[in-house]
């Protein structure tokens, strides 16, 4: 079953530069991703990586091609229903991007709010995924006085608050040492087989794919000049 279906996706910029060619960030990339996969995208920097997850994330729009999120076209539906689609889709980010005048627990509930839950359903939904991802005795810390580590964690939790199908992780762990890199792989691992998301995982490390990616897609100029089996794309030099 595919949880997220790529035909021939381009996404174009304007040029700077008055009556130049426009930039072409992604250029005619297909690729299906199937439910419950950790799948990698890897790619050198400028590759067009970021604008792909952009585009999955209905964050801005397509210049032409189909993306079909769990069956629905992405590509064709108006602002108000893009709110819904955008609520099956979590992400984290290389910085965390986390709130730093809210604590742990008002950032893990903030997409809750957004998306008006009752506040006892939030509450409860922000004291389980402090355990999930052991942090339940820094509720009331605020990022500042986190490690790393412990913001990437919060990042996850808060991105898997509105329980979301779709785990998008930009660079997740390219800000962190070895270690703690090694703790939030093993915890994306954890969202993967125990609440069965679909990870998309972006990233210029060829290690952490083969750490935990089933599928790759290689990009290079805006396209996917290989993709498949981990096992079988870097099998061979
Ligand atoms: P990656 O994530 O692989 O580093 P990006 O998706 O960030 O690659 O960028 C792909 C290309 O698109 C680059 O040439 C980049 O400069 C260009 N680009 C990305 N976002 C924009 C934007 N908002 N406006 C103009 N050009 C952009
Ligand atoms: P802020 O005011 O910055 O949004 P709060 O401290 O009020 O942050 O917490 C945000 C949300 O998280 C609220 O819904 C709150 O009830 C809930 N919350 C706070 N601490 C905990 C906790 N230890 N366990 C579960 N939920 C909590």
């Amino acid at each position: 079953m595919v949880m997220i279906s790529m035909r021939d996706i381009v996404k174009e910029y304007p040029s700077s530069k008055r009556g130049a060619e426009p930039i072409r960030a992604v250029d005619g990339v297909s690729l299906d991703i199937q439910k419950g996969n950790v799948f990698g995208v890897i790619g050198y920097s400028g590759a067009g990586k970021s604008t792909l997850v952009r585009l999955i994330n209905a964050l801005e729009p397509t210049t032409s091609g189909v993306i079909e999120v769990d069956g629905t076209d992405i590509t064709e539906l108006p602002e108000s229903q893009l709110q819904k689609v955008r609520t099956e889709i979590g992400m984290i980010f290389q910085q965390f991007n986390l709130f730093n005048s809210r604590n742990v627990a008002g950032n893990i509930a903030f997409p809750m709010n957004v998306a008006n839950y009752p506040k006892e359903q939030r509450d409860s939904r922000v004291e389980e995924l402090l355990n999930f991802v052991g942090l339940a005795d820094k509720a009331r810390a605020y990022p500042d006085q986190l490690s790393g580590g412990q913001k990437q964690r919060v990042g996850i939790a808060r991105a898997l608050s509105t329980s979301p199908k779709i785990l998008l992780a930009d660079e997740a762990t390219s800000a962190l040492d070895p270690q703690t890199t090694s703790d939030v792989l093993d915890l994306l691992q954890r969202v993967n087989r125990e609440l069965g998301l679909t990870i998309v995982v972006i990233t210029h490390e060829m290690d952490v794919i083969k750490r935990i990616a089933s599928h790759v897609a290689v990009m290079e100029k805006g396209k996917v000049v290989e993709q498949g089996e981990v096992f079988d794309i870097f099998a061979h030099p």
